[in-house]
């Protein structure tokens, strides 16, 4: 419900977009046979889909193309979806399975426990005559409270309400682990009130018809809710979150942890920040008790907070007003859900078509309650020797990770000890959490979806206030085990692989090896690198904001990392709108150095061997045909651009081509000359880990 903050707290994730030739009908509104559901399709006969290439481009031409040109011309993006593409496919998996689950749950009566909740909270997505019913009914409580907060301090204290509650504050406050001693928890407040992707949506030309698409949809959303003026409330709303926008860090100064952690006393806060009542915002807040607090975007604040101050309490209140209910809308009547989707997925995103009703039931649901979901899924679906082949996997991409340290030219021995140490201190996570979350004392009913989301909303809200200035709960997981993803958490320093990832084309214990590495290894590879990236590198073992680095060391660091934001920057997918090297370059990082990890490791386990010849090629041509293969995808222009402004990750394509011109081996592998388009002189190539 709320967006959060915190760039220092923040997870780095693989954000694998897309997927394939679906495994199940993308619009299948039958449920998945049993069969269907058990095993996701090896791609090939050894985890290559061969017929898939594109084999008159050359691969140094592009190698995206050669590895998946005729897959990618074929593909046909569902209506339902803004991606698509070897993920796609393994997401599509996931939710028929998931479904299954909470099916089963939905149909069972006198259901008890989580069974009752999993159905519970699915059966009041799905029934839709209900929700007709009642049309704008379930917003009058929280819209009566913003009538009655008729001043800005008492506007503040609501903000501070909206935690895991439909709303939005100007500055958003989260609980994490405390930045210089990762083992307590700590209060971080950070900059919020936007509700388009990016303040480069207010703010740049290229988005200047979403901007007044989204004007449009403030009004619409006003209407709906009942509330007054809706028209001229929707221009000073978009022109106040314009000011919002102008005074916010842009995202690459919040992906500086030492910028963004700047703890101070609530006094020194209120001080800062003069217009904003933080003691009303932070006690209805359940934080009333704090003194210390972490703020993120600091230089920011006061100009944030005396935009709030100078912003009218009617267009404020209309703004709340308008998150409120854009907020809520999916889980309204048919007026509000069409609204929402028409412009969050079909005009920010180009998605033509919303998706199915219990695909939406199915995603709310195993978010909702994501690990009770997630035991039934392991439970059915993941294999044990899944787990013990991935963690002897994971183990061997360590020792590759540390003996390239060990090799590094460029890097003092002091350093390099460091470096080490935290090589050595990874927490490796695979497929699912060893203690799963107690869902208990949440209260799912059958007939009171709004309800049911908001009561999760505070739920967990209880739940990390509870936890505050206690031990880190290092067991805990950022992901559900039914999630195709991955993720390294750099103040745990942890890697995480949840389940649902670890299946074909990226994991298969029965495919060639080369594919095992070039795949899943180089997402290992990827998450073990992001300790080492722009950010990682700047959090130590123990997972504390501390630099560890010698200076001459740390400037060798950035020269070589800022050839690769270089690069990047000159990626332009779409006309005027620019890969942003600096924003992807922790995501660049971990793609290069995955791939070398992944290739070291790959060539250990041949023992010295020569890996055999299958179709015509070679060990490490299939290692790096699999690398490419899990990124294949397509992508439509408008979601493109969103992901351009507003993700960390690069678009896939160049997640292949970026990555792959730095690689020797990949030169060697496919014979890449001068004159191919992507070849790059060795002395120009750029070399980190
Ligand atoms: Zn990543």
């Amino acid at each position: 419900m709320k967006r959060l903050l915190l760039a220092a707290a923040a997870v780095a994730t693989l954000s694998i977009a897309g997927v394939s030739t679906a495994v199940l009908a993308a619009d299948a509104s039958a449920p998945a046979s049993a069969a269907d559901l058990a095993k996701a399709p090896r791609m090939g006969t050894w985890g290559f889909d061969l017929a898939g290439r594109d084999l008159t481009t050359k691969p140094g031409d592009d190698f995206f193309r050669y590895a998946n040109g005729t897959y990618v011309d074929k593909l046909t993006i569902p209506a339902d979806r803004s991606s698509w593409g070897a993920s796609g496919q393994l997401r599509e998996l996931s939710d028929a399975r998931s479904r299954a689950i909470i099916e089963t749950a939905s149909k069972t009566p006198n259901a008890a426990g989580e069974a009752q909740q999993i159905g519970g909270l699915y059966n009041s997505f799905m029934d839709e005559a209900r929700l007709e019913t009642l049309g704008a009914k379930p917003l009058a409580g929280d819209l009566a409270k913003v009538k009655a907060a008729s001043t800005h301090d008492q506007l503040a204290a609501l903000q501070g309400t909206t935690q895991g509650r439909f709303g939005i504050g100007v500055f958003g406050v989260g609980i994490g682990p405390e930045a210089k001693d990762p083992t307590k928890y700590a209060v971080y407040v950070g900059q919020s009130g936007l509700g388009l992707p990016d303040r480069d949506y207010y703010l740049t030309e290229q988005f200047a018809a979403k901007k007044t698409a989204y004007r449009d949809y403030v009004a619409q959303m006003l209407t709906l809710a009942g509330w007054a003026n809706p028209a001229a409330n929707a221009d000073a709303i978009v022109a106040f979150e314009t000011k919002v926008a102008e005074a916010s860090w842009t995202k690459v100064q919040q992906r500086d942890p030492v910028a963004s952690v700047n703890p101070m006393t609530v006094a020194d806060l209120q001080k800062l920040t003069p217009e904003f009542n933080w003691k009303d915002y932070l006690a209805a807040a359940n934080l009333g008790a704090e003194q210390n607090i972490i703020v993120g975007e600091k230089s920011a604040f006061p100009k944030i907070a005396a935009i709030y101050k100078a912003t009218p309490i009617e267009t404020l209140q209309a703004w709340e007003a308008f998150h409120i209910t854009d907020q809520a809308s999916p889980y309204l009547s048919k007026a509000f859900a069409d609204a929402n989707f028409n412009f969050r997925s079909k005009t920010l995103s180009g998605q033509p078509e919303q998706r199915a009703r219990w695909k939406r039931g199915v995603g709310l649901t195993g978010n909702t309650l994501g690990e009770a979901v997630g035991k039934l899924y392991v439970e059915a679906y993941f294999p044990a020797e899944s787990k013990a082949k991935m963690e002897a996997l994971v183990g061997n991409l360590l020792v590759a990770m540390k003996a390239r340290i060990e090799r590094l030219t460029w890097m003092s021995p002091e350093t390099k000890q460091k470096a080490l140490a935290k090589a050595a201190s990874f927490t490796v996570k695979v497929g699912y959490p060893d203690e799963w979350r107690d869902y208990s004392k949440l209260v799912i009913r059958n007939d009171d979806l709004y309800g049911n989301i908001e009561r999760a909303g505070a739920f967990n809200w209880d739940y990390q206030v509870g936890r505050l200035h206690k031990p880190v709960d290092k067991k805990e997981w950022g992901m559900f085990p039914q999630t195709v993803n991955a993720y390294y958490n750099p103040q745990l320093n942890e890697i995480v692989f949840p389940a649902a990832i670890l299946q074909p084309p990226f994991f298969d214990p029965e495919a060639d090896p080369a594919v095992n590495y070039g795949a899943i290894g180089a997402v290992i590879g990827h998450e073990i690198s992001h300790g080492f990236d722009d950010q990682g590198s700047q959090f130590a073992a123990d997972g504390s904001l501390t630099n560890w680095w010698q200076p001459a060391d740390s400037e060798k660091f950035k020269a070589q990392t800022g050839a690769l934001s270089a690069l990047y920057s000159s990626f332009e997918p779409l006309p005027g709108a620019k890969v942003n090297g600096d924003l992807t370059l922790g995501e660049n990082i971990g793609d290069l150095a995955g791939i070398l990890i992944a290739y070291d490791a790959y060539h250990t386990s041949l023992g010295g061997k020569e890996a055999p010849v299958i179709d015509g090629l070679t060990g490490d041509q299939r290692f790096f045909l699999a690398f490419g293969q899990a990124w294949r995808s397509k992508l439509r222009d408008d979601a493109l651009r969103q992901q351009i402004a507003s993700d960390p990750h690069s678009p896939a394509y160049y997640r292949v081509v970026g990555t792959l011109r730095n690689v020797d081996a990949w030169y060697a592998a496919f014979d890449v000359k001068p004159g191919d388009k992507m070849y790059v002189a060795p002395e120009k190539r750029v070399r980190i880990w």
